[in-house]
């Protein structure tokens, strides 16, 4: 579809509007038109019978869309941000099409005009006119990356990947049934709904209506599911567009969401979460899940950083095809070590007890997101040489009957998530007993990730090594967004009995206690 500018009239026919503040005042002759023009420095949208000059505008930057149907949408204006309408009341009217490709075209020329309108407004001299709909995710998410992303989860096959992580999705599934009373007859509010499915979930617990909100065009496919499940169907609702832009008309008493992401807070989802949280959220309401942990441990796989460190040394080569390879050989092993490594491990190969660092959703702002900085204190189970730190994540979903983690941790059912280990190009010697301090420093960026900075230390061990305090230290800055997916990879881990140096490993770790529970729970569950 042609993209409408600023400067060009887009005009439609409509079946009808009517206008809610007026119902008399509907405009159902068969020449009811809705054009979008730019009129005195504002987007809009203008209603009017083609034959008369009664009619009614509407300034694009303060108004939403919302689809009742294929071919019924409501508009409704803010009369705050509105240039036409100085009375205090929103107003809003039905539109009707006569077919779905003009109801289409309609709502793609919507958000283009909307879109241009906020740009427009917010680059006013003055800097007054910035619009309440100016959206804080395109300010801060590049528009290549978020086109990727949502084009990513428009596609089923993705949802499908979700879907079929029975681990993710029969948790949530539980947490939303053994706590029902959370969700009984209340409004609830499905974040980045995906294929809608814990929509219909809430929906199944009884919530009085949801609100589905998703961004991708596979907000289009929810609907179609929703639909066909219709003694649910009468109480969800599906919205398409981002947490970030769109407007509800009721608070919300429960919010449902799954915007967890590797290390949990790739994708930059847990962001949109919590603005869902300030934005719809009543004051007393529920967040399913309530927290999250992301958990870390130091780890040795000599196995794991060989193969790392032998990818590299393809360019060690000084006769391919007649050609050095050798001066990219640092670029190529330090492009490898910057790669998060994503697989599931054998939990033994940890070798000390693991620490978590606390994310509760109900209290962390947007900003406190950009940037996570944990320091780092471990003792070393076994003597042995330290290749990295391994992290997981789990979240609580604090319901009123029962509170439920799911976990991601290595040694528990795996997940899509499996676990992420960050390699060091330098590994460090420890002794049992001995502390190992450093930093976990992860920075968002703009495409929807973070830049991941580790540092570990330990002292020296060996002559000079108590006069000095002399410290190994070994960091390396790696980017979540590039993970190194290493399940294809034969796995090598012994499953019998464990190497003779790793006999001396006593790991008493809280998760490890977790774990085992969570598996006796699943296991009574069979
Ligand atoms: N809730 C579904 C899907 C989870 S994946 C399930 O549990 O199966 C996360 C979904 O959130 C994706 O479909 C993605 O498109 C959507 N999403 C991510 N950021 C969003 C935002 N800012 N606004 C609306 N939807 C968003």
């Amino acid at each position: 579809m042609e993209i409408p500018s600023l400067n060009k009239q887009q005009e439609f026919t409509l079946a009808s509007v009517t206008d809610l503040t007026s119902p008399d005042s509907s405009l159902s002759s068969s020449s009811v038109v809705a054009t979008f023009s730019y009129v005195n420095e504002v987007n809009e949208l203008r209603f009017q019978e083609s034959d008369s000059s009664d009619g009614f505008s509407f300034d694009l930057s303060s108004t939403q869309l919302f689809k009742l149907g294929q071919l019924q949408f409501i508009c409704v204006a803010d009369s705050s941000g509105s240039a036409m309408e100085k009375s205090s009341f929103s107003r809003g009217v039905v539109i009707k099409f006569r077919d779905e490709k003009e109801s289409k075209e309609f709502c793609d020329s919507f958000e283009e005009c909307k879109k241009d309108s906020v740009k427009q407004g917010s680059s006013l001299p003055n800097g007054t006119v910035v619009s309440a709909n100016k959206s804080k995710f395109d300010d801060k998410i590049e528009a290549a990356s978020a086109k990727m992303y949502f084009h990513y989860y428009g596609q089923l096959l993705h949802q499908q990947n979700m879907l079929q992580d029975y681990v993710r999705t029969g948790t949530y599934h539980a947490a939303v049934m053994e706590n029902r009373s959370d969700f009984s007859g209340r409004v609830v509010v499905d974040v980045g709904a995906g294929s809608g499915i814990l929509s219909l979930f809430a929906a199944l617990a009884g919530a009085k209506h949801v609100y589905a909100v998703e961004a991708s065009e596979m907000a289009e496919y929810a609907r179609k599911l929703i639909a066909g499940n219709p003694l649910l169907a009468e109480r969800i609702t599906v919205i398409k567009g981002k947490i970030e832009d769109i407007e509800l008309p009721e608070k919300a008493d429960v919010l449902i969401s799954e915007p967890m992401g590797t290390l949990l807070v790739n994708e930059r989802m847990l962001e949109t979460y919590v603005i869902a949280r300030d934005r719809f959220l009543s004051p007393n309401g529920k967040m399913f899940p309530t927290v999250g942990r992301i958990h870390m441990a130091p780890f040795a796989d000599e196995f794991l950083f060989v193969e790392m460190a032998n990818k590299a040394l393809f360019w060690q080569q000084q006769n391919y095809y007649g050609v050095d390879l050798t001066p990219l050989y640092v670029s190529a092993h330090q492009g490898y070590f910057s790669q998060p490594v994503v697989d599931a491990f054998d939990p033994r190969l940890l070798v000390a007890p693991s620490m978590f660092h606390l994310i509760d959703f109900t209290k962390m702002t947007e900003e406190q997101f950009y940037e996570i900085d944990i320091p780092l204190k471990f003792t070393a189970s076994v003597c042995t040489r330290i290749h990295g730190l391994a992290c997981w994540f789990d979240v609580l979903f604090d319901g009123s009957t029962v509170q439920r983690w799911f976990t991601t941790a290595p040694g528990a059912p795996t997940t899509h998530w499996y676990q992420i280990r960050c390699v060091l190009s330098q590994p460090i010697h420890v002794m049992a007993g001995q502390e190992i301090t450093g930093r976990l420093h992860l920075v968002a960026h703009s495409a929807q990730s973070y830049t991941i900075n580790l540092t570990l230390s330990a002292k020296m061990w060996g002559p000079g090594a108590n006069q000095g305090g002399i410290l190994q230290t070994s960091s390396c800055k790696l980017d979540l967004k590039e993970p190194y997916y290493r399940m294809s990879q034969p796995q090598v881990y012994p499953t019998q009995e464990p190497p003779a140096q790793s006999q001396d490993i006593h790991i008493h770790s809280d998760d490890l206690e977790e774990v085992e529970l969570l598996q006796q729970t699943a296991n009574a569950q069979l």
